[in-house]
């Protein structure tokens, strides 16, 4: 059978760097296993356009593994070319490049590894508060610089202590965030799900649930995005939701970036409406060099933490769902049922809550 990967290109670091598991270079590990068994394994970074290696290898490929860190978006058109096609595995967490209701359709599943870097962007997300929050960023270009003017940095500077912080999505990551923020002794901790916590994890980390999204984000000083990019969450942060943003607030999001409307968030921070915006996720993968997000500012001239997508690809990261995509494979090819953690849709249905209402 013809196994297709997606892959980001991983160039001189990944020939130096075995453990960068995620590129076309080391390809999550599995040639000798798949080829071992005697499957055509096809891997590449080339994506976009009818000419590339995805649009040529998806026509008769069984499975297509691909990784949100360099998505081949796998459309209602592709699905329709895709003939042979029965599994797609998501290296990391996040199967959104995937139409994951021409999935179910076409009674193709999906599945993720699951829980494979919830903690890698947990961290993530507190690192990007903080460096916001504590206006670490300017601080440290300025000491490239070569100046000193301690009052420029302090004046847009503030503890996490005392601040109202709360996340849109408390699924695996949500939670971890909201955990890893305890110590911090913030004035409160809010969450926004329409999934509910169970009450034990709820009191555990003393958060309060708020049903409506205005009043949910009018409350925050801080918004982390920790939600899946689904038809209700594409743009939910957008121009009329900003409004309702206390002035000043920052908003990070490590979950996808077209859950925030780009010209929107780049217009309030640049307005100082918002003091910080970070996160690691993008409208388009890779960015264009134009992007607005690489640069915008606060009036201030601070309150960009952005990076490019890799805060779940760290090298933990990258063992662990290579790890994971390698047991789907397995249980795949020997008929074995999968973890049901891991299934996003079966066949011909939806296994999971966490992408949309439905
Ligand atoms: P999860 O399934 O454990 O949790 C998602 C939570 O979001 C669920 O509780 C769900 O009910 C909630 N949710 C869904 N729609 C919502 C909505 N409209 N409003 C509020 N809450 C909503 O998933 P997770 O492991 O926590 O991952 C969340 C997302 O983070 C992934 O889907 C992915 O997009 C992103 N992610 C990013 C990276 C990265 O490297 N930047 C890595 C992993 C995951």
């Amino acid at each position: 059978m013809k196994i297709l990967a997606i892959l980001y290109k991983g160039g001189d670091a990944a020939k130096a760097e075995s453990r960068l598991l995620g590129t076309v270079e080391n390809q999550l590990g599995l040639r000798e296993y798949l080829e071992s068994l005697g499957h055509e394994y096809v891997v590449s970074d080339s994506k976009e356009g009818p000419d590339s290696d995805f649009q040529k290898h998806i026509v008769d490929a069984e499975i297509l593994i691909t990784t949100p860190f360099h998505p081949g978006y796998l459309t209602a058109d592709l699905f329709e070319k895709a003939k042979n096609l029965k599994l797609c595995v998501t290296a990391g967490v996040g199967s959104d490049h995937i139409d994951l209701n021409a999935a179910v359709k076409n009674k193709v599943q999906v599945l993720e590894v699951s829980g494979s870097n919830v903690v890698s962007v947990a961290e993530h997300v507190l690192m990007s508060i903080l460096l916001l929050v504590r206006n670490f960023v300017p601080a440290h270009e300025m000491i490239e610089r070569g100046d000193w003017e301690v009052s420029q940095i302090a004046r847009n500077a503030f503890d996490l202590e005392g601040k109202v912080v709360g996340t849109i999505g408390a699924g695996r990551i949500g939670y971890r965030v909201l955990q890893r923020l305890v110590p911090f002794d913030c004035k409160e901790l809010l969450y926004y799900d329409y999934a509910p916590l169970p009450e034990a994890a709820a009191k555990a980390v003393k958060t309060r649930r708020v049903e409506d999204l205005n009043e949910f984000v009018s409350q925050c000083d801080v918004i982390a995005v920790n939600c899946p990019l689904h038809e209700g969450t594409r743009g939910l942060v957008n121009e009329e939701l900003l409004k309702h943003f206390k002035k000043g607030a920052y908003l990070v999001n490590t979950a996808r970036g077209a859950i925030c409307d780009k010209d929107a968030v780049a217009d309030a921070l640049q307005s100082g409406h918002l003091s910080g915006y970070a996160g690691d996720v993008w409208n388009v993968q890779p960015a264009p060099r134009d992007h607005i997000w690489r640069t915008a500012k606060n009036p201030l001239g601070g309150g960009n933490g952005m990076v490019p997508h890799y805060s779940g690809t760290t090298l933990d990261a990258q063992k662990r769902y290579a790890e994971g995509v390698k047991s789907i494979l397995e249980n795949y090819l020997t008929d074995k049922p999968q973890e049901p953690q891991n299934v996003i849709v079966g066949i011909g249905k939806y296994e999971t809550k966490a992408y949309g209402q439905r």
